[in-house]
């Protein structure tokens, strides 16, 4: 069936559509979120009101939201491997999404939070499964899947690239539901794109098999009585939906989010425990327990990483002397600068690898996500100087944070990219999606630790946080380096043998 794909540029067509569906998702995505949290501190007058929320309860609900939406990967996968497949599931989120995107643009408070709750559903069915298929489109042992993913990465960051401009623009300058709306827009594009493009994804993302659902054990016990009825699974679906509306409504999110927080790891931890068991060979196992120890890797990576959305930014914003010839340089801008830079390197790194690979270097995906993890960890040195300069000077240069971006995503490309290609490499097939899914948890996971390292700057000032972070990260990248050859071993040489399959 591989031999049947119609190919563009040396990769499937099916490619370039889960590229554009995914880019107009992140366009959507990451459009809403550059509005976010503005949205929410604005004054309730003017001429573009917003909801006048202090700076602290708008980072609160920023957290728990950007946390949410990635820790929902986890049921989007379940939902795909045990009743829809990937790609209906992509389908149902994509709807859903349009949906939410559209009630943002609707000037109510019940409509601004019925549709942060449906974009938290559908990005967790989309995410992780739209990613599962992009794996789904080459063979096992075919080189050119990591540069698939690069692809792919590239479509993210064009999207994430083109809506910090257009939807922050619009929604800060003119209309904040303006913004949404068009967020909304880009989102039925992406439908459009997916729709047409089903002619090329005939083999990937089917729905599981009678069979293949019967072997599985771990989901039958715990969900079984789901198994077959559409209702209760719409009735769960209703219910996880009221939860996470009520989550954001209610004042007081942390006192009860980290209870429910706490009682889903644990829950996820059993799921995981049941299906280890449940993987009736070694070779199944090993790796199935590599990728949950990479996930750590993921957490202490995006745990890091993250600081750009937060203290990073108000840094950018306080700190930095942003002057260019006469004009100031907005500090929202700055954001782009990582999904400009993917978009230039992307294939760069992707290619280095590939080519050390092919010359027998050492080029496994846990190598490469602990140099990235070192290489992005390095990118806060520039933030030390950058500290250093403000406190002797009363404010810091601007390359500084283009150099300490710059490294970020070089490291961001070893990493990412890297991780959700590994994934789809060493998941039992059966488990694909739920993986995707525990890998974006943890990404989301990063996310609420970034936000509560970068809250400590306020007690212990940035000089100390970004030096921290330096030291934290090249250790943890040089811990696992030293422990790599264990690691491989688990693999069982799912990466050995890769090569050009044409
Ligand atoms: N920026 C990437 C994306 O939006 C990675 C996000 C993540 O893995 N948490 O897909």
């Amino acid at each position: 069936q591989y031999q049947k794909q119609k190919e563009l540029f040396g990769h499937p067509v099916g490619l370039y559509i889960l590229f554009f569906t995914e880019m107009w998702e992140r366009f959507s995505y990451y459009g809403m979120r550059a509005l976010l949290t503005l949205y929410l501190v604005q004054k309730t007058t003017g001429d573009n009101p917003g909801l006048g929320w202090l700076d602290s309860e708008s980072i609160m609900l920023y957290g728990w939201y950007t946390m949410l939406v990635y820790v929902m990967s986890i049921p989007g996968g379940i939902i795909a491997d045990r009743y829809l497949g990937q790609k209906r599931a992509v389908l149902y989120g994509a709807i859903i999404l349009c949906l939410g995107h559209g009630v943002l643009a609707f000037d109510a408070y019940w409509a601004f939070f019925t549709g942060l709750s449906l974009i938290v559903l559908g990005v967790g069915l989309l995410k992780p499964n739209i990613s599962t298929m992009v794996g789904g489109l080459y063979k096992q042992g075919d080189i050119r899947r990591d540069k698939g993913f690069s692809i792919f990465y590239i479509g993210i960051n064009l999207g994430s690239l083109l809506a910090t401009f257009i939807v922050g623009y619009v929604g800060e300058e003119i209309n904040w539901h303006y913004g949404f709306g068009l967020a909304g827009i880009a989102m039925v594009l992406g439908l459009l794109v997916y729709l047409y493009g089903q002619r090329y994804l005939e083999h990937v993302g089917n729905k599981p098999t009678q069979a293949e659902k019967e072997g599985d054990i771990s989901y039958a016990s715990l969900l079984g009585k789901l198994r077959s009825s559409p209702l209760q699974l719409g009735i769960v679906i209703l219910i996880v939906f009221y939860a996470i509306y009520a989550g954001f409504t209610y004042e007081g999110i942390d006192n009860w989010g980290y209870t429910a927080l706490y009682i889903f790891i644990a829950l996820v931890a059993g799921v995981l425990m049941m299906i280890y068991k449940t993987l009736d060979t070694k070779i199944l196992k090993d790796r199935f327990l590599v990728l949950l120890l990479s996930f750590l890797l993921v957490i202490v990576f995006w745990g890091a990483f993250e600081q750009a959305g937060g203290l990073m930014s108000i840094y950018t914003k306080t700190k930095t002397d942003r002057m260019l010839f006469g004009m100031e340089i907005p500090a929202t801008w700055f954001q782009s600068l990582n999904a400009g830079f993917i978009i230039l390197f992307a294939t760069v790194v992707a290619g280095y690898w590939a080519k050390r690979k092919l010359k027998g270097k050492e080029a496994s995906s846990i190598f490469k996500m602990a140099i990235g993890t070192m290489i992005m960890g390095l990118g806060f040195v520039f933030m030390i100087f950058a500290a250093r300069q403000y406190n002797i000077e009363g404010s810091s240069a601007m390359y500084w944070l283009v150099l300490a971006y710059l490294f970020h995503t070089i490291g961001e490309l070893c990493s990412s990219p890297v991780a959700l290609s590994f994934i789809t490499k060493l998941a039992p097939v059966k488990y694909a999606s739920l993986m995707m899914g525990v890998y974006f948890a943890a990404t989301g996971l990063g996310n609420k630790v970034a936000g509560i390292v970068g809250e400590k700057a306020s007690e212990f000032g940035e000089y100390s946080v970004f030096a921290g972070i330096t030291i934290f990260t090249v250790l943890i990248g040089v811990l696992v380096i030293a422990l790599l050859k264990p690691l491989k071993r688990l693999t069982h040489g799912a990466e050995d043998n890769e090569r050009e399959i044409l």
